[in-house]
């Protein structure tokens, strides 16, 4: 589970950060990229990296602005020539639908491949056996959602050494084992499962933000997550900047990252206005609050590690 940045530029494209795209890849665990909204020329921005267009599964709009949502109608019809054949599920707020479909339709252009739109409200839009999606809105003047990604916890591995010691022959045996069944072996002993499993591993946690205001849904959905990816549109002395734009400084993405008790944070949708030469005191000004933070930048890997069981 890694997290790559494609944009982390703020309202308009410039030359260090392009507008906003976030990949959630998840290779090992379903084989499949999940996008997470997809600013003008976030098709142009995959062409530099390794992510293949066929292996994106999902696509969460946060919010309409169009630094979030030009680049879907060029992606999407891209897909179709990219060896796209599988389906793609697009979650965003309302609008998103007539958005893509009008799109799509006036520019005469078919996929290749079924796409479904789901125009979502709060609460849990995606569950399966291995993650649940939860959305809140937050506060950016038009609807803004933030997405708690949860990776499930899975069952522990299968002792096989602890098992061979004891004499219990791999086969039928091991697999009931594994699900947590009692085995009673030919001689009688009763073999519990618990003594031959590993603890289970825990599932971790990605929060992804639209663009907001300080707001108490932000850190409702970063609550002990391992990595909280927050706007910090401004430095941290235009608060009264960000408040009427309904956009963050870096200061208060780091109170509600330490708030939520994250383990993470990273700075994105960075204004223009701050040149390379910021990046570092747009970053030192939330470290001060919450040590653990990095700016994003265009191209930036996160890797999520496996968590400690405890
Ligand atoms: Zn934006
Ligand atoms: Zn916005």
């Amino acid at each position: 589970m890694d997290v790559f940045f494609l944009g982390t530029g703020a309202g308009v494209p410039a030359k260090l950060r392009n507008v906003t795209s976030i990949a959630l890849k998840l290779l090992e665990e379903r084989g499949a990229v999940w996008l997470f909204d997809c600013g003008e020329a976030t098709q142009h921005q995959i062409l530099h990296t390794s992510i293949k267009p066929r292996r994106i599964e999902k696509i969460f709009i946060t919010h309409l602005h169009g630094d979030h949502i030009y680049g879907l109608p060029g992606l999407l019809s891209s897909r179709s020539f990219q060896g796209g054949e599988s389906l793609v599920t697009v979650y965003g707020p309302a609008g998103i639908k007539e958005f893509i479909e009008v799109s799509l339709k006036i520019s005469k252009s078919y996929l290749k491949y079924p796409i479904e739109i789901i125009e979502i409200e709060e609460g849990l839009i995606f569950e399966d056996d291995q993650f649940t999606i939860e959305a809140r809105l937050l506060v950016h003047g038009i609807a803004s959602f933030g997405y708690r990604v949860v990776e499930k916890d899975r069952p522990g591995t299968l002792l096989a050494d602890k098992l061979a010691a004891t004499g219990v022959k791999p086969g039928p045996d091991y697999k009931k084992i594994k699900n947590g069944e009692e085995v009673i072996l030919e001689d009688g002993r009763v073999i519990h499962p618990e003594e031959f499993v590993g603890p289970p591993q825990k599932g971790r946690i990605v929060t992804i933000l639209g663009d907001t205001r300080v707001c108490e849904n932000a850190v409702l959905l970063a609550d002990d997550a391992d990595l909280l990816i927050h706007e910090a549109t401004f430095s941290a002395d235009e608060e009264a900047l960000a408040h009427e734009y309904f956009h963050s400084t870096t200061l208060q993405a780091a109170e509600t990252a330490l708030k939520a008790r994250a383990k993470k944070l990273c700075l994105t949708h960075i204004s223009s206005r701050y040149d390379r030469n910021d990046w570092k005191q747009l970053e030192a000004e939330a470290v001060k609050v919450f040590s653990n933070t990095v700016i994003s930048e265009d191209f930036m890997e996160i890797g999520i590690s496996l968590r400690m069981t405890d």
